[in-house]
């Protein structure tokens, strides 16, 4: 039983309701504590941040990029990444004011800090990987590759293809016919009075000024269809240079598609990149990546069906990289057309010749071919006079041609060896954990922080960007899974080489719980093994 009818809070006239000091403006336990020990134990000159070197010299100093950085961290985390936002919140929140110690950046510095300091984001969320390895929080024996389409800072009408451009001319050309045809008619109303007896009757400036509007908006599309035929790009954008018409399924945006390399262990992302185009031709640049973050030897690799290429097979093999990816069905020509494909030739190693369902051998031609793809094959050729008088004949050869051909990739070798793992007993449930694996990250960063789009613009700023969405996600996942206190004695440790930065690292932690101090001098007396390099 209450005499209050409702909940009510402190009066606004009370003298004050926060504590003396910052440093009691936050608990213990609280987890901007851990983000200001990070960012303490990194070497931010070695990872390339701008003023990080800086010595005092005239003029008004400016600020500290360990700071900026701090606020960027705490701000992705917590789904607040807008310059502006993070403006506002460096002066309202107690957590930031904390982090901070009661600095409040304008939105300009913030957000050009994003911009300059692209590359040194990337350094830094590679330096968090090499941490998480170090702490044995990734295996480093199997990964999966996706790649998920985010948007850009960019509209879909702001990208031209080469047929919406031809759209285009085509619509004004008709608007300026038509236009053209209006200037006529009103060429004839002229030459009659008007009816009030003032001047002519026509209105042929509007017209004019118009149709000089549509000639030039024609010349400007004339000039970016030509520009997009004679160089290598396939898609026009306004703007965002960079940002391209991307398709997924029945999903069309105007963004990127980011790839990203996870590991099986803890599901953190160990390695990943920022694309403007599909998944296709990314296997081995993103498998390669992971495995020399992760200093594996050897490295098992899962992916869809949409990154299966024969060359990034074979140099996946060269690398000591194993893939696992579903084969591509093809453009199923032959098999519209209900022709035998390749799958109904078998490869005789020992004879080096293709047998057809008819049990005839094709034999290899000499010299070596380039396909319209740039592979170098071998041909192997049928009889034509086995061919012709062959009762397959009608589902094997096309209605002119005499006899059989079939191109084999110079590292045809590759590929057999790849179906034959596909066809393992290993390879079904390899590819079930693939999605489990690779899409648990994707679905946190774009359903539970809801970054599905960028902010910024231009391969490089967009980079930084990603990199701080995929530093975050890792901080966070790391967090969780070692808890504060051993979260806080890892980064300890891992600095103990550099004492100056070990002791800026634990002066945020003097109210850190006595259970603290018990386990971390547990892990700094556990013995070491690589040393980290945060920086
Ligand atoms: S047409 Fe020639 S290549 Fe085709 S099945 Fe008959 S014999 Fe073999």
């Amino acid at each position: 039983m209450t005499n209050r009818t409702f909940k009510t809070g402190e009066s606004r006239e009370q003298a004050s309701l926060l504590p003396a000091r910052i440093e009691d403006y936050v608990g213990p336990d609280n987890p901007v504590r851990a983000i200001e020990s990070f960012v303490c134990a990194l070497d931010l000159a070695k990872l390339g941040f701008r003023h990080a070197k800086r010595v005092v010299g005239a003029g008004q100093p400016p600020y500290d990029p360990a700071d900026l950085l701090k606020l960027y961290l705490y701000g992705y985390i917590n789904q607040v990444r807008s310059s502006r936002r993070l403006e506002r919140e460096a002066c309202r929140n107690l957590e930031l004011i904390w982090l901070l110690k009661d600095l409040k950046p304008g939105y300009r510095t913030i957000a050009n800090f994003r911009k300059e300091n692209w590359k040194a984001l990337k350094a830094v969320n590679r330096s968090f990987v090499l941490l998480a390895r170090e702490l044995g929080l990734v295996g480093g024996s199997l990964v999966a590759i996706d790649g998920a389409l985010f948007h850009g800072d960019a509209s879909k009408a702001s990208i031209f293809t080469r047929r919406r451009l031809a759209e285009q001319i085509a619509t004004l050309d008709r608007e300026i016919e038509a236009y053209g045809k209006s200037l006529e008619d009103n060429d004839a109303t002229e030459a009659e009075p008007r009816p009030d007896g003032h001047g002519d009757a026509g209105y042929g400036d509007d017209l004019g000024a118009r149709v000089k509007e549509l000639m030039a908006k024609r010349s400007r599309a004339q000039a970016d269809l030509e520009g997009l035929d004679t160089g290598e790009k396939r898609q026009l954008s306004l703007t965002d240079p960079d940002a391209r018409l991307l398709s997924k399924g029945d999903q069309t945006i105007a963004g990127y598609n980011v790839q990203s390399v996870v590991d099986d262990k803890h599901k953190l992302i160990v390695a990943s990149q920022v694309i403007n185009s599909s998944d296709a031709g990314h296997l081995h640049a993103m498998a390669k990546a992971a495995k020399e973050v992760l200093e594996a030897k050897s490295l098992q690799v899962l992916a869809d069906a949409g990154y299966y290429n024969s060359a990034d097979l074979k140099a996946c093999e060269d690398d000591g990289i194993e893939a696992y990816v579903p084969p591509s069905e093809g453009n199923g020509v032959l098999d519209k057309q209900g022709r035998f494909s390749l799958r109904d030739f078998s490869y005789d190693a020992a004879a080096d010749a293709y047998r057809c369902s008819a049990g005839e051998l094709l034999r290899p031609t000499k010299g070596r071919f380039t396909n319209t793809s740039g592979r170098v094959e071998i041909r192997y050729l049928s009889r034509k006079a086995v061919c012709a008088a062959c009762p397959l004949r009608p589902r094997c050869l096309a209605p002119k041609a005499a006899q059989r051909s079939i191109g084999r990739w110079e590292h045809e070798d590759v590929i057999e060896r790849h179906r034959a793992r596909m066809q393992s007993a290993d390879a079904d449930d390899l590819m079930r954990r693939r999605s489990a694996i690779v899409e648990h990250p994707f679905g946190t960063i774009k359903c539970r922080a809801g970054y599905r789009h960028f902010l910024v613009r231009g391969f490089n700023k967009v980079r930084g960007e990603w990199s701080l969405m995929a530093l975050c996600y890792n901080f966070t996942r790391v967090l969780n899974i070692l808890g504060f206190e051993r979260f806080i004695a890892a980064v300890a440790r891992a600095v103990t080489s550099r004492p100056y930065a070990l002791a800026d690292a634990l002066a945020c932690l003097l109210l850190a719980p006595e259970t603290f101090w018990t386990r971390f001098a547990q892990q700094i007396a556990a013995p070491r093994r690589q040393p980290v390099l945060l920086g």
